[in-house]
């Protein structure tokens, strides 16, 4: 036995994420900010918000930072202040958490899906061309999809995993035909787009989310908007607040997206370690990729384009038989998940759009093939080994 099998042998179950791990180290620090809002009686918005603000929008290398309850609240938001409401259209991918073609409905939109890129599971540029091309017509400059008759306003692409979209095709599509851009970064917070532009400051708003298992987590739910366009984050810190620049008196009718000042003291304190964690969750992938190569084609690992930062929200491979294999790992003890077993142009909620089984057949292939595996910052060498050891015995059996 090798000194890795036999350290590998000692790991009798793997979680998908360890956020106890995460906790121990930073207990005193996070106390102490804690402590002090406690102390302060401020609790919504305030110094500690406007502070990660300022963090969050330079760590994303983007102007201004807007503080959001939620990544879903995010997205609702930057679609509102970009008005988009009845008749509008959305543009995005069915290949996601639900929130992101949720809050298009919530807004009396339509979430048009264009399929994905198999090798990212993201957007699919050449995909959104091609429903540009054949379904839309261009009356004085607005963009209209000729089947519903509906204005389409928005491309909102997903940064998947933790890697962006392709955005240079995206944007330039987006600019031809005058469609603004909402990015959903709420699993990228840190990515680089192969330009080296970060995940939030390439679009017209980036979304984050920091609900507790994403990269940066909070302690409950909370989001924020990066832009850099001034009047855009004003519009938002507008209608965060129930549309009421002075208070009483509401110019728009918003709603309460605020972020709490116990969240962002918390937030702002994990914010400086996460380029180490990014770090060793890249390290972690790297091991993965290299070891899953010696198990031959069965484990496709992620797809990773030239020049990107992919920051490894989660670490999914693609396998045959998924569903066997999953519930091979649950009795190992390994934590795993499908993210996600149902793209949203099958969601039953979405039904009256009209799309079919077979409608977009690389998103319905990775829904039917993905499986995610802990990559957590914490992840010991033989934890992994554990992982990858028990799957090339799934493989062997
Ligand atoms: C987590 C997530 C959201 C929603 O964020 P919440 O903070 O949970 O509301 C939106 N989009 C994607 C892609 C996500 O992963």
């Amino acid at each position: 036995m090798s000194q890795a099998q036999a350290a590998s042998a000692a790991v009798t179950e793997v979680p998908l994420l360890d956020l106890k791990g995460q906790y121990a180290p930073l207990r005193a620090e996070i106390e102490a900010v804690m402590k002090e809002v406690c102390d302060s009686q401020t609790f919504i918005l305030g110094p500690k918000v406007e502070a990660l603000e300022g963090e969050i929008a330079a760590y994303s290398n983007a102007a201004h930072g807007v503080g959001t309850s939620s990544g879903t609240d995010a997205l609702l938001l930057a679609l509102m202040a970009l008005g988009i409401g009845p008749g509008d259209e959305v543009i995005t991918t069915p290949f996601t958490f639900f929130a992101t073609a949720g809050v298009v409905s919530r807004l009396g939109a339509r979430p048009v899906f264009c399929d994905i890129d198999p090798d990212t599971c993201n957007l699919d540029p050449a995909a959104v061309a091609a429903f540009i091309r054949e379904h839309c017509s261009s009356e004085s400059g607005q963009l209209v999809n000729k089947d519903s008759g509906g204005r389409v306003r928005v491309l909102m692409p997903v940064h998947l995993y933790g890697q962006c979209a392709d955005m240079t095709p995206l944007m330039t599509l987006a600019r031809e035909h005058g469609l603004r851009v909402v990015e959903d970064a709420a699993q990228a917070i840190g990515a680089e787009d192969s330009n080296g532009q970060r995940a939030g400051s390439i679009g017209d708003v980036g979304c984050f989310s920091f609900f507790p298992s994403k990269n940066l987590g909070a302690f409950g739910d909370a989001g924020m908007c990066v832009t850099n366009d001034a009047e855009l984050a004003e519009k938002m810190k507008i209608l965060r607040v129930h549309g009421g620049e002075r208070r009483y008196y509401h110019s728009a009718v918003g709603g309460n997206f605020r972020l709490d000042a116990l969240q962002a003291a918390i937030i702002s304190v994990k914010l400086k370690h996460l380029e180490q964690w990014s770090a060793e969750r890249q390290q972690h992938a790297k091991y993965y990729d290299e070891r899953f190569a010696e198990l031959g084609p069965s484990v496709k690992t992620p797809g990773v384009r030239d020049g990107c930062r992919h920051i490894y929200n989660q670490y999914t491979i693609r396998v045959p038989d998924r569903d066997s294999l999953k519930q091979y790992l649950t009795d190992k003890h390994i934590g795993c998940a499908i993210y996600y077993p149902v793209p949203l142009h099958l969601q039953e909620c979405f039904k009256e759009l009209g799309y079919r089984e077979g409608d977009l057949p690389e998103s319905e292939a990775a829904a039917n093939a993905v499986l995610s595996l802990p990559v957590y910052p914490e992840l010991s060498t033989a934890q992994q080994d554990y992982v990858v050891d028990s799957i090339s015995d799934y493989l062997r059996q």
